[in-house]
This record gives C-alpha cells, sequence and structure tokens, in this order.
C-alpha cells in the first residue's frame, strides 16, 4: 500500500474491545457473551445424555457448532478491524500486554480473553508486513493509563473502575481508555524516533521471541 500519514495508537479495553488514539471506540466483548451463554446451555443439555445414546451424538454435535460459530465470529470481528486499521495508518502503536499473566490475576479476566488480544496483535504484524505498515510495541510497564497526556503528570494510583478522571496537575478530564490509547501513540512514536521499533522484516529481540512463544502456549 502506498505510504500514508497517519498514526494511531490502540489500547485494549475491558467495556469496548479496542480504543483507538482517534477516541473512537470498537466492538464490545458482550457480542461474544451471548455465544458464551448458548455455548453454556448446550453442554449442560449435553452432559444430562446417557452416553452412547443417539441424543448424545446430537448435542455433541450442537456443542461443536457453537464452538465454531464463537472462533467464526471473533476470527471475523478481528480481521475486519485489523484490515481497517493497517489500511488507514501507516504506523500502529500498542501494548505488549503478557496476556497469559493478566488472564490468571485479572478480576476482569473474561473480557480480556474474549477480546483475543493476542491474535489482534499477530494479524496486525503480518499485515504490516504485508502492506509495508509499521506495528510498534511498547513497554507493558509504561504507565498509559496513569499517565495525564496533556502535562505528563503521573497518577500514583488509578483503580481499574475509574472510567474518567481529572489530572490535578493541569485541570484536563480524561476518559480513562482514551488517554491510554494516546499515550501508547506518543510512546510508540518516540521508540519509533529512537530506532527501537520493531518493524515488519527485521528479526525479534529474544525478549520479543520469549512474549510471543508463551503466548501461543496459551
Ligand atoms: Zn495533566
Amino acid at each position: 500500500m502506498p505510504e500514508i500519514n497517519q498514526q494511531v495508537g490502540v489500547d485494549l479495553g475491558l467495556l469496548d474491545v479496542v480504543i483507538l488514539s482517534t477516541g473512537e471506540k470498537v466492538g464490545n466483548p458482550r457480542f461474544f457473551r451471548k455465544d458464551e451463554k448458548r455455548l453454556a446451555k448446550a453442554q449442560k443439555r449435553l452432559s444430562k445424555k446417557q452416553k452412547g445414546s443417539k441424543n448424545r451424538d446430537k448435542a455433541r454435535v450442537k456443542v461443536a457448532r457453537i464452538h465454531a460459530k464463537i472462533a467464526d465470529r471473533r476470527q471475523d470481528f478481528l480481521h475486519k478491524l485489523t484490515t481497517r486499521l493497517i489500511r488507514e495508518n501507516q504506523v500502529i502503536s500498542l501494548e505488549s500486554l503478557q496476556v497469559k499473566n493478566m488472564i490468571q490475576n485479572h478480576p476482569l479476566a473474561k473480557s480480556i480473553a474474549d477480546v483475543g488480544w493476542g491474535e489482534l496483535v499477530r494479524q496486525l504484524e503480518y499485515k504490516a508486513t504485508w502492506y509495508g505498515r509499521t506495528v510498534v510495541k511498547i513497554d507493558k510497564f509504561y504507565p498509559s493509563s496513569k499517565r495525564c497526556y496533556d502535562c505528563g503528570h503521573i497518577m500514583p494510583k488509578m483503580s481499574l473502575h475509574i472510567r474518567k478522571w481529572t489530572c490535578p496537575e493541569c485541570g484536563e478530564t480524561h476518559d480513562r481508555d482514551i488517554n491510554a490509547a494516546q499515550n501508547i501513540l506518543a510512546a510508540g512514536l518516540a521508540v519509533l524516533a529512537c530506532g527501537e521499533a520493531v518493524r515488519p522484516g527485521r528479526k525479534p529481540s529474544s525478549r520479543h521471541g520469549k512474549l510471543q512463544r508463551s503466548r501461543k502456549a496459551n
């Protein structure tokens, strides 16, 4: 694709799937939650059928079908989103989250799993290679949520339920996720300027390699 002068910061949300530094929020995990309820029902029905019975076979096929549908829906959603992000932006900046750790420890683990962050990053990376775009992953310890995008002030604490906050330093009021996405973009561009970016075609560092492997193991 021809080069364009557009960059975007992408943050993983809990209420919304993905938050862009432009202020746009895309998708909603509840969309996937519906399918999961249907799946749970079908599984319960299956468990009540007698072993070796025809009804059990039928119930098993039904469970398999719902599984496949969920996977299809998520893949489809992610492909549309990543293709669009790649088409519209020359640089895409995101956090390299350790999804596995988050899923184990996070009270909102379910939403994170629904979103498929690892798959989203994977798609962005290979599409960036295809179309000559750059994906920058910033350090997972960067305080993207706690930092005021306007003045750089870093809040000592920011609990998960806070969706909007006002910076005590400059008085600016922030949407938690949009502010984070803006910080992610700024940090990504800074990384690029220093020449440390993970560019398409370049061999990832061993640290990144490790991260990727641990993701695949999930
Ligand atoms: Zn501020």
